[in-house]
């Protein structure tokens, strides 16, 4: 077991990489000495990231880096990385430094004082978002914990420090649409908040265009709520107390032998009845898929190589399972996993 773990998902970072790990390296040594991993995860980038990495994992004996076979996103790159580290304290930072590895200590500080087992970062400043992003991650997240039973802190992303059992019971929950900082969240035991000023990207540009935060927050509140499926039956109530008035109206018109006009109102039923019909179905279409997805039950995430293996217990044995893998080690050693899956 190493003291400590700090686990790095990397999508087109190359140009981070090289001051990350300088940075990270020095907080880790003034921390736990030379008892430490850096895991560092490549996401299917397609700049130098990997070779980048690969240099820096032959040349630093803390460091291993795991090269995914595609793109699998932020959460579950994520996964990879902790999956496959060892420590007895964990670390989750975004290779962008717009989390300080300075703070580190701070933490580790907090976590003992605390006796917590999750420190999470809460951002009390986004220096260099866009107000637009700012804006609506303020509103997600007031939204999010409206709507879920759980409460996922406001403002937290994954930046967080974390104790073994907490992540051993975090890789526990087999999920493919992963809100990680939720499921932190809904394991429970003593968490903490860490108030910091969240910095701007050291290089490159923000990973999380539009289309995948949405989907990030429909991942988010599907995974933690079963609220907007009750969408439906209040649409209903409304719209049946509606329909009572519009037939008392009807009768009332028909009676006095009044003439109503057809094409309005006709239409501003059929489109307000059309619309939220669509919209609730399009709701429980997004629960489907997920469902679908989840069904399929294939492995979160394929390591093509690992940078460094020798430098993992049982690292040849590792290498040599690597044309298949990924799932494979992941879950053979994964609390409550199912070990090895038979392939066709
Ligand atoms: N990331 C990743 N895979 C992706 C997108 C992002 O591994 O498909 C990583 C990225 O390299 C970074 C972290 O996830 O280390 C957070 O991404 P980013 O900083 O771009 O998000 P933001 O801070 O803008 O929300
Ligand atoms: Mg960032």
């Amino acid at each position: 077991m190493t003291a400590l773990s700090i686990v790095v998902p990397c999508f087109n970072e190359e140009a981070c990489l090289p001051e990350l790990h300088q940075r990270l390296g020095a907080a880790a040594r003034a921390a736990a000495g030379d008892d430490y991993e850096l895991v560092l995860v490549n996401d299917g980038s397609r700049d130098g990231s990997w070779s980048a990495m690969q240099r820096l994992a032959a040349d630093d004996p803390h460091l291993i880096a795991v090269n995914l076979s595609r793109n699998h996103g932020h959460q579950l790159a994520l996964t990879a990385g902790l999956d496959l580290c060892r420590g007895e304290t964990i670390l989750i930072i975004d290779a962008d430094l717009q989390d300080p590895p300075e703070l580190l200590g701070g933490m580790i500080e907090a976590m003992r004082e605390a006796q917590a087992d999750v420190v999470y970062g809460v951002r009390k400043s986004r220096a260099g978002e866009t107000a637009f992003k700012r804006a609506t991650a303020h509103g997600f997240y007031r939204l999010l914990s409206r709507a879920t039973e759980v409460d996922i802190p406001l403002d937290a992303g994954d930046f967080r420090l974390m104790s073994r059992r907490a992540l051993d019971a975090l890789l526990a929950m087999p999920e493919q649409a992963r809100f990680i900082r939720g499921m932190v969240a809904w394991i429970g035991f003593k968490q903490v908040p860490f108030a910091y000023d969240r910095q701007e990207r050291f290089a490159g540009e923000t990973k999380y265009p539009l289309k995948k935060m949405i989907r990030f927050a429909l991942d988010a509140l599907t995974g933690f709520s079963s609220a907007p499926l009750k969408l439906a039956s209040h649409a209903g109530l409304w719209l049946s107390l509606g329909s009572v008035v519009l037939i008392l109206y009807i009768a009332y018109a028909w009676l006095s032998g009044q003439n109503i006009q057809g094409w309005t109102s006709l239409m501003l039923v059929v489109v307000v009845l059309g619309a939220v019909q669509m919209f609730v179905l399009a709701l429980q279409g997004e629960y489907i898929g997920r469902l679908y997805n989840e069904a399929k039950r294939r492995p979160l995430y394929i390591v093509q190589e690992i940078a460094g293996v020798e430098k993992l217990p049982g690292g040849d044995r590792r290498k040599a399972r690597l044309g298949y893998l990924a799932d494979a080690t992941a879950n053979s050693e994964r609390p409550g996993g199912k070990g090895k899956r038979p392939t066709k």
